[in-house]
């Protein structure tokens, strides 16, 4: 079900770590441990997770000075931060440190597999719209969320594909970059055109370029991106 999310988790208790870490690797993310506060904020720094479960209690740095200072690093992922126990206190500063969630310890795999989902907002793939998309080389599988290029497959991120998605959706139009934005971020993370112009340089590194050497996708400047037609 999920594709390999990217998640930094924050913890400094061994077994606490090697539980969650076994946990969300079974149900298909792609986890990231540490167990500091630096270590977490130079994580922050290398390729960017997609969500981060941050314990407040760490040996060196305060957490929610760490929370702090990721929500500006990565101003558009979730933070869910994990409490000891149910310390209004710590929510009501983690929350206002930039959180955007918490779990209690101790919590059930169910409830963190729960909070994850809710916060990735993976896009719903529905019958309807089940169809191989083709353009030259490529071709997308919207029923499975797939794209592959003469034959093999791309790994793209979920937020890559809808990005993929939507601009082969109006090939050889503009899609302006409001769109992009309000279709595919949460206005909740207060989207911004870094991180798409972020997704978009990803996407075209992935692509890479066509047989005939022209890109697959074009800056149209100030007003969005355009995906060529072959
Ligand atoms: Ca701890």
């Amino acid at each position: 079900m999920v594709s390999g999310e990217r998640v930094l988790i924050v913890e400094d208790d061994p077994s606490a770590g090697a539980g969650l870490t076994l946990s969300l690797t079974e149900h298909g993310y792609d986890v990231v441990l540490v167990t500091t506060g630096r270590e977490a904020l130079t994580a922050a720094e290398g390729r960017p997770p997609e969500i981060v479960l941050l314990d407040l209690g760490l040996p060196d740095l305060d957490g929610v000075h760490v929370c702090r200072v990721l929500r500006e690093k990565l101003p558009f992922v979730p933070i869910v931060m994990v409490t000891a126990r149910d310390a209004d206190i710590d929510v009501v500063v983690g929350l206002d440190a930039g959180a955007n969630d918490y779990v209690v310890k101790p919590f059930t795999t169910a409830v963190l597999l729960a909070r994850l989902r809710a916060h990735l907002r993976r896009p719903p793939a529905t019958d309807a719209d089940s169809e191989v998309m083709t353009v030259g080389e490529l071709h997308i599988d919207t029923a499975s969320h797939r794209a592959f290029l003469a034959g093999d497959e791309i790994e793209l991120r979920p937020k890559e594909y809808a990005l993929l998605h939507l601009l082969v959706t109006e090939v050889g139009r503009v899609v302006t970059r409001d769109r992009l934005l309000n279709d595919l971020w949460d206005l909740r993370w207060e989207s911004s055109t870094k991180t798409l112009d972020m997704h978009v340089h990803a996407l075209r590194r992935k692509l890479g370029d066509r047989p005939n050497g022209s890109a697959w996708i074009s800056t149209v400047r100030s007003i969005g991106y355009r995906f060529e037609s072959p």
